[in-house]
């Protein structure tokens, strides 16, 4: 059995951190070095897939459960609704958690901008 994550961690109580949103298999937590007005987390609450490409080979309807959240914090965190979501893949690209979240960023982005 893997050592639980840092996210795992958060959903069980075992560390602090404000559980803003929750289904029956996603969870949302605020970023703890927030990138924007809004960043967010929204974790599936299994730990099994590393990063966006096994989620959507392994359960593509979690994938799609976890983009549903998205929409509903949207609505609630962001004034006109819109965000951004990113997926950082692999440590290259930025990852430094191998538990696959994505991140929602809202309110006041660069139109430009990619991060
Ligand atoms: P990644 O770099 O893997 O795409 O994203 C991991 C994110 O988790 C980072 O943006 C980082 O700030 C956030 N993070 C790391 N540790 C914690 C923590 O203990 N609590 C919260 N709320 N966020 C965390």
């Amino acid at each position: 059995m893997a050592e639980p994550s840092i996210f795992t961690r958060i959903l069980q109580g075992d560390i602090p951190g404000e559980i803003v949103a929750e289904t029956e298999r996603v969870f949302a937590i605020r970023d703890i070095a927030p990138q924007a007005p809004v960043h967010l987390l929204v974790i599936p609450k299994t730990q099994e897939y590393r990063d966006v490409t096994e989620l959507a080979a392994g359960d593509a309807t979690l994938l799609a459960e976890m983009i549903a959240l998205a929409k509903r914090l949207g609505r609630e965190h962001a004034d006109d609704g819109d965000f951004r979501l990113i997926f950082n893949t692999g440590a290259g690209a930025g990852q430094t958690v191998f538990h696959v979240h994505a991140h929602l960023l809202a309110g006041g982005l660069g139109e430009k901008s990619l991060v």
